[in-house]
């Protein structure tokens, strides 16, 4: 599978002109509705919908997981890139 959008790639829907930008994206649980904002996507110029590369729908994905072990009804988040591990620097005084 091949999700993945070129540089030129036009809007399936209306043959708009796709930029990249950050996008909202709203998910919806059968009883909670998510939205990630700042998602990176190229996004119509026409008609504004966002198109998401696979590793992104895939972070996208990963950062839901968890939240579906939580009671609420509307969750906003900020997109977050992979979490690179790396050493917290701690403050000593
Ligand atoms: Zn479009």
């Amino acid at each position: 599978m091949t999700g993945e959008l070129a540089g030129n790639s036009r809007c399936p829907l209306c043959g708009g002109r796709l930029q990249p930008g950050l996008a909202t994206v709203p998910f919806l649980f059968s009883d909670a509705v998510v939205l990630i904002k700042n998602v990176p996507a190229e996004i119509c110029s026409s008609c504004h919908e966002p198109y998401m590369t696979g590793p992104v729908t895939d972070r996208m994905i990963e950062m839901l997981k968890p939240l579906r072990h939580l009671r609420a009804e509307v969750l906003i988040l900020s997109y977050e890139p992979q979490l690179v591990e790396q050493e917290v620097p701690t403050t000593e005084w």
